[in-house]
This record gives C-alpha cells, structure tokens and sequence, in this order.
C-alpha cells in the first residue's frame, strides 16, 4: 500500500474536474487529480463542442458567469497559453421551424435584449447571408454573435496538460474505492493506493450519486444520455453553430416530462415529447449532429430511431445533410440536477468537501467557468457571490440508514 499527500484531491478528469485543477495548481496548491478511466473519457469527450452565451448583461448573474466566463477561459487557454483546441467565436443560428415559435423566439429575444444580451431575430434572407445552406423555407433563424466552439477532447486534455506544467499530478486508471473523513482532512483510496488531503474536490459528473453514497449523502444528480451521428468529412460547408427553437419552445410550457426526471427531456419514458437540435461542423470536415435526452439509467447504447429522428430534422434545417449518410454515432452520459442547477461550493455535511457538478446538457460550455469559481472558493475560502444560486446544500440530504 502506497500513501501519498496533497493539499487538494480532484475526483473526476472532465472539463470541470480538469478545469478546476489547472486554476488551484496556478494558485500554487499541491493537486492531485484521479480519473478512473482517461482524460475526457466520458461525456466531456464526447460532447458537440457548443460553447458560450448571449452576453455578460446588465447584471451577469450564475449563467452569464458560466457561460460568458468560460468563452474568456477558452479563449486564454488558446491564444493565451497556446493550445489549439480549435476555438472559434463564430456565432450561432438557432432555427425557427413555426409561427408559434416565431413568438416565443420574439418574446425571448426581448427579454434578453431588455438584460443587455446581444441577440437578434434575422429573416431566412438575412440568416442565409450568414451560413448559406440553410433552409430559406423556415420562418427565421436566432442569431447570437457571442457563442463559439472548440474541440471537446483537445480542450479537456489542454487543461490537463496546464494543470500538470504547474505541478498538478493526473493519475488515470485511478477509480476512487474509498472516500472518509480525518480530522478536518481526507483520507481517499484508490485500490491500493491511499491519499491524505486537506481539501477534497468532486468533480464527478453522472456518477456523482455514487460517490455521494460512500460518505452517506444523498447527492441527487442523474445520468441522461445524450447522443451524435456524424459525416464524412467534408469542405467547409457549415459556419456557427446550429440549433432549433422547438425544444425551447416546448420546454418553456412543458419543464418537466414527469415527476420524477429532471427537468428539459425529449422523452417521458418511451415517449417522444419534443425533437432536440444541435450540431456544427468540425475543424476535421466532419459535420455533427445530436440532440436526444433520455433518462435511462447508465445505460449509454445508441438508440437508431433516435439518431433518424435527429438526421431528418438536421435536414430540415439545412436539406443538403439529407444528401449525406451518417458514418459513425456515439452517446455520452450528462449529469442533470433535479432543479436544473448546477451544484457548485462547499458541501456543508462535511468539513472541507466541495462540489462541482450538475452542468447538464451544457457543460462543455460552462465546465471551465466552473472550475475556476470553485477553484477560487477553495483558494480565498470565501464563495463568488455568483455561487449563490448553486449552493449544493439545497439538493443534498443524508443518507438515514
Ligand atoms: C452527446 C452529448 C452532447 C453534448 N453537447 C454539449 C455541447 O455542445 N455543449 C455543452 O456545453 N455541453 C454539451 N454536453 C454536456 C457536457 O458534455 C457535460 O455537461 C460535461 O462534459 C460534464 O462535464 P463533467 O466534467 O462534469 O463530467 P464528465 O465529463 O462526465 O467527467 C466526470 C469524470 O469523472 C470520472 N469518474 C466518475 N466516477 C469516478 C470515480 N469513482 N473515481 C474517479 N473518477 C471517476 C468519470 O470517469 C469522468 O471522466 C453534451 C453531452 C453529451 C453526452
């Protein structure tokens, strides 16, 4: 049995765990991060790259510090720190297939206008000006010049990387078997490997519910696959990234499928409730496309009709992809909260134990933002006032046994 020791341990090497690892060794703690599989392994890999949001606005609250926060991480840690992570700040359409979603695109537009977000409505005409191959037959596209994308796996493994040049150790093939509480620090075990630590970081995604039962706590975050097909790759053909407004506008009448699930699914149980959108097109060629929300326990098996149901409404948004066949298709598991929330700050059951997960179908986009506030929290010992609104004590209950 080997014992080792660190002034903060980080369980979990995606974008949020990689993230906040790379800040606390920048701060000078001694990190150590253990990942049970690879870096990127899970859904921080295997996501569409979609990232940013519609401004910092007239008072930037949890999401613009999210999003906004994580587009100037992105951008640092390509121009910045030097790694191509095949960042681009190039916009993104959001399609409008239906009068009825024309208004809920113009109620949201001005709302967000009146926070100070930088959107606008464009015509089939003015969008098409834009991104060339889209269908001038839908009713408008929603245009934000702020949202970007970058390559999933080279920008989680980039963090990684700065981590480590700044001392941080990544271990991987490192599942964490044992979490207990020592005094005000921690004792972690990974088989026959035990770390001593002040500060314990998990950074868990999907499955932190099972980490949550090896100290008795009830962390209710569940597993929602999430799943892509993808082309051949192709000349550049498409610019910004793309989405649909029939989700959103679905979900704005209808939050939650049923009682028990989180809230924004396609699906109650077997049944298709509303059709998801979103995709771009790779550094690579390829074009990506997914969409689906299931809650189906861990189990991450392509589901085909699925993957059809997507292709044909990609095509209705741009038809030259019903020209294409899909030449690969993968899933990824995404930790949705049971508000919506995130769960990011201290865990109060305990003494030095902090959380950072429940970033849903968008944490790609706000894992960086994420890491650096609960970096920050563990490093001042005092929380940004933005983590307010993800205080994890609000969900977690202990386990009665
Ligand atoms: C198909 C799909 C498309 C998506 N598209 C987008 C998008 O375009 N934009 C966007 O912003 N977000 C998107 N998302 C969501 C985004 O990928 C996730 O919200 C985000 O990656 C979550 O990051 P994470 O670090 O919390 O979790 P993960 O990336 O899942 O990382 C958690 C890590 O913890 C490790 N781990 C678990 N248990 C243990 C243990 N006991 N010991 C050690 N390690 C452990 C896991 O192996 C895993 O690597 C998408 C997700 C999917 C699946």
């Amino acid at each position: 049995m080997r014992v080792l020791n660190s002034d903060v341990i980080v369980v979990g090497g995606g974008i949020v765990g990689c993230s906040a690892a790379m800040f606390l060794a920048e701060a000078g703690m001694d990190v150590n991060l253990l990942e049970r599989g690879e870096i990127s392994g899970e859904a921080s890999g295997l996501n569409a790259g979609s990232i940013g949001g519609f401004g910092w606005g007239h008072k930037p609250g949890l999401q613009e510090h999210l999003t906004m926060g994580s587009l100037d991480i992105f951008k640092s840690l390509q121009i910045e720190k030097g790694h191509d992570i095949e960042f681009r700040q190039s916009g993104s359409l959001v399609a409008i297939h239906s009068p009825k979603q024309y208004e809920y695109a113009q109620e949201r537009v001005s709302f967000l206008k009146s926070e100070g977000m930088q959107v606008e409505i464009l015509s089939p005409a003015e969008a098409k000006s834009y991104e060339p191959n889209l269908n001038s037959d839908l009713n408008g596209y929603m245009y934000s010049s702020n949202r970007g994308q970058a390559d999933p796996i080279k920008s989680t493994r980039a963090f990684s990387e700065v981590a480590k040049r700044n001392g941080a150790v990544v271990t991987t093939s490192a599942r964490v078997t044992g979490l207990e509480q020592s005094g005000q620090g921690w004792i972690v075990r990974s088989y026959d490997l035990v770390f001593n630590c002040e500060v314990l970081l998990i950074a868990t995604g999907a499955w932190t519910s099972e980490i949550g039962k090896m100290i008795g706590l009830n962390i209710p975050i569940q597993p929602v696959r999430g799943q892509m097909w993808a082309t051949d790759s192709l000349p550049p053909r498409i610019f910004h990234t793309i989405s649909s407004m029939e989700s959103s506008e679905y979900w704005h009448k209808n939050p939650i499928v049923n009682e028990d699930s989180p809230p924004e699914l396609t699906h109650d149980r077997d049944l298709r409730v509303t059709r998801h959108l979103y995709g771009r097109q790779r550094a690579n060629g390829e074009v990506i496309f997914g969409g689906d929300r299931e809650l189906l326990g861990f189990d991450d098996d392509v589901s085909f009709t699925g993957i059809e149901v997507n292709k044909t409404h990609a095509g209705e948004v741009l038809p030259f992809l019903d020209q294409l066949s899909v030449t690969r298709t993968w899933s990824g598991l995404m930790p949705f909260s049971p508000d919506g929330l995130p769960l990011i700050g201290r865990v109060e059951q305990y003494e030095n134990l902090f959380l950072a997960t429940g970033l849903g179908s968008s944490g790609f986009g706000r894992g960086p933002g994420s890491g650096m506030l609960v970096a920050d929290l563990i490093v001042r010992g005092e929380a940004h006032p933005a983590l307010q609104e993800s205080t994890p004590s609000r969900l977690i209950e202990e386990i009665n046994s």
